[in-house]
């Protein structure tokens, strides 16, 4: 298998200031493994879902090359849950509420196929959970992990365990600036890869992201949208191009991860556009390739320095 993923696959009710949705299909997982489908044929996720996650969406996951051998359905349970509501900019949300419900149960063993996983994401998700995973796969190429102030707040110590272990870790400023104590991004890039990663990835929400490694550090904006509808998951969405681009390229050179964020962030500007997973499951190829298009040309001057 060339990716697997653990995540949540969740309901979720958003509140912006322009509209609501209600029991919405969401989940960081469900976010991932749909992007990641846009560079892979077949994947697989490790999650858990109650009776009453709807089967047409999983039919429609399959359909879209995401393998549900990790993935168990508990009978008479509910399916994790989770609310928020946005402030007028939509970089800033509340939670509302979290209920984990079957995210109780969950204890994934994965089969020989998910074991041999070269791509490993480790999805919005119990840090306990997500070393489960990282202890069952035998010698993944890449190991990318992202996760959220909920578990900080509430996990802090297996949260570091799990980051120790992990080759690039995507966070978005608040977090990464209360993981590591420090205001400055950079400072606080610099005490996070002490932890344990080569790179890390600080999300800025429409201020685009930052790409950190020891010696360099890349900047990529965000797509200026007529409209942002919803920007739930979009961290997930970015997370699933970023990762689905490596694995397809192979490549994991720091100039290809920049690729790899402006695919990301192309990704992630879609899943605003509408609430829910809904815009994607429905995106065509071309219309992808002009959203790439568009962040080149968003970032291209020309410049002659004044000599002097
Ligand atoms: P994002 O907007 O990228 O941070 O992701 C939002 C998604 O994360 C929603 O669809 C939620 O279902 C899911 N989510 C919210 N809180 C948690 C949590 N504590 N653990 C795992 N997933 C969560």
């Amino acid at each position: 298998m060339k990716l697997v993923t653990v995540g949540t696959v969740a309901f979720d009710n958003i509140e912006t200031p322009f509209g609501r949705a209600d029991k919405v299909v969401g989940g960081a997982a469900t976010y991932i493994s749909l992007t990641a489908s846009y560079f892979l044929e077949k994947q697989g996720i490790v999650s858990v879902v109650g009776e009453d996650f709807p089967t047409t969406m999983l039919e429609t996951m399959r359909k879209k090359g995401i393998d549900q051998a990790g993935l168990e359905v508990l009978k008479g349970k509910e399916s994790f849950f989770w609310s928020g509501r946005y402030h007028y900019d939509m970089n800033t949300r509340d939670t509302l509420e979290t209920r984990l419900n079957v995210l109780l149960d969950l204890d994934p063993k994965l089969n020989e196929e998910y074991r041999s996983a070269e791509y490993v994401m480790l999805g919005n998700l119990d840090p306990v959970v997500q070393a489960k995973v990282l202890d069952q796969v035998e010698s993944p190429a890449l190991v990318v992990m992202d996760t959220m102030n909920f578990w900080m707040d509430s996990a802090m110590e297996k949260l570091k365990e799990v980051i120790k272990r992990v080759d690039i870790l995507t966070i978005n400023d608040s977090e990464a600036r209360q993981l590591s104590g420090e205001h400055s991004l950079v400072k606080a890039a610099h005490v996070i890869m002490e932890m344990g990663p080569k790179h890390l990835v600080v999300k800025k929400g429409e201020h685009g992201a930052l790409l950190f490694n020891k010696n360099r550090v890349f900047f990529a904006p965000a797509l200026p949208l007529d409209e942002v509808v919803d920007p739930t998951g979009a961290g997930d969405t970015f997370a699933g191009g970023f990762i689905g681009y490596l694995a397809r390229s192979g490549d994991h050179s720091f100039n290809n991860m920049k690729r790899a964020i402006i695919v990301g962030s192309a990704m992630a500007s879609f899943c605003c556009e509408k609430f829910g997973v809904e815009r994607m499951l429905e995106l065509k190829q071309e219309e992808i390739d002009l959203r790439i298009q568009q962040f080149v040309d968003l970032v291209d001057f020309d410049i002659k320095l004044v000599e002097g």
